[in-house]
């Protein structure tokens, strides 16, 4: 065979009948045999399709695609429902980058916007003008789990003809599926739960044929999409993703009990406590467990600084959704941009705490905490 052969050395997929798709790298395919051209920011990869599909079973929805990060999900879902004169609905509890996107970009484009607190459906409903085409949520939300009614939004969405949008970044489709509460579009911050090992970022969106044919028609001109390697560890990430997220749900239901019994800590931030403001609501939605991101607050005067330099195992980082347990001040971290006075109206303060709860042994993690404790 001539040197000039070896481009042709390609084994074919049907030939094998293995149980992972192959990672699928070529950005340049044969076009005349076929109806359909491959190409990655086509979002038609074998690798970006298997997981549209798997993320969609999981959701509950007809349509998944994913993109090369959360807020390439979440900006290319908004824009492809809302042109120039239209108006968004948003709960003001969302993440940091969403709400930023919000400020920085609808103005542009002459698209107007309200916040309003996510766990009162009805401040939603009032502020429904003809104009309006999307309502945007988040539950639970960060940092604060603070907990939204998805039925009662969903159905007032689609009362007045609006399209409705959650971000399940924090539940994960183990613990909550908004679609069949009558959600139209779900979006992911992938990074987090999905991928589950802190080591790649990547957004997906769900939701019906219909839908999913605008926003991939969007998609194709943001050209938000994501390359093959990190689309292997994506599927192969999803392969344990009901057995990280029931182990974290079980972790963190246990630290937040342990947590609320300690003298040091003035609150404690968990969907699943009977003592949290949306815990009957959470019950009702989070149908596989209530997740495992918690919050609490130290005693006033105690130093926040302090706990953090003491812990030995809980690492002190930013992101979430992974196996390690680590945690964050908001006030330094997710919140350092927002002013003082909102923040602290919120309940931000700076002896505030959020903890991504790992699938670590959960003694090993309360030991680290409590010792930490017992030493400020
Ligand atoms: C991290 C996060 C995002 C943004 O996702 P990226 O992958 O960082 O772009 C969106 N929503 C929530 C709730 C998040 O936690």
């Amino acid at each position: 065979m001539s040197k000039s052969k070896a481009s042709q050395c390609v084994i074919t997929v049907e030939k094998y009948q293995g149980v992972n798709t192959p990672i699928f790298t070529s950005t340049a395919n044969r076009y005349r045999e076929y109806d359909d051209t491959v190409y990655p920011r086509y979002y038609n990869t074998l690798n970006q399709k298997a997981i549209g599909n798997k993320l969609a079973a999981l959701e509950g929805g007809e349509f998944g695609m994913i993109f090369s990060s959360g807020m390439a999900a979440i900006s290319t879902a908004i824009f492809s429902q809302v042109k120039s004169g239209d108006h968004i609905i948003i709960s003001s509890e969302i993440y940091g980058g969403t709400h930023k996107l919000i400020l920085s970009e609808l103005e542009k484009f002459q698209i107007s916007y309200d916040f309003v607190s996510g766990n009162d459906p009805d401040g939603f409903e009032r502020l429904i003008s003809e104009n309006t085409k999307v309502i945007y949520t988040e539950t639970p939300s960060n940092p604060l789990l603070t907990i939204v009614d998805l039925k009662a939004l969903a159905d007032i969405a689609k009362k007045h003809g609006v399209i409705s949008i959650v971000d399940n970044t924090f539940a994960s489709p183990i613990n909550q599926n908004p679609i069949l509460l009558g959600f139209d579009i779900v979006t992911h911050s992938g990074t987090k739960y999905l991928s589950g090992h802190s080591d790649l970022c990547f957004g997906a969106v769900i939701t019906n044929n219909h839908l999913g044919k605008q926003i991939y028609e969007c998609a194709l001109n943001y050209g938000g999409s994501l390359n093959a390697l990190d689309n292997y560890l994506i599927d192969r990430s999803i392969k344990t993703l009901a057995v990280r997220v029931e182990r974290q749900n079980e972790n963190a239901s246990k630290l937040a009990e342990l947590l609320h019994s300690s003298s040091q800590i003035k609150k404690v931030y968990y969907p699943g406590l009977t003592n949290h403001p949306g815990h009957e609501i959470a019950k009702k939605q989070m149908i596989g467990g209530f997740g495992g991101m918690l919050s609490f607050e130290l005693n006033d005067n105690l130093d926040t600084e302090k706990f953090l330099d003491t812990l030995e195992m809980v690492i002190p980082a930013v992101s979430l959704g992974g196996v390690e347990t680590i945690i964050c001040q908001p006030s330094k971290t997710s919140h350092i941009k927002m002013p003082v006075a909102d923040r602290l109206k919120m309940g931000i303060t700076d002896n505030l705490l959020r903890l991504s709860v790992g699938i670590e042994d959960v003694n090993d993690i309360w030991k680290d905490l409590h010792r930490a404790l017992e030493k400020l």
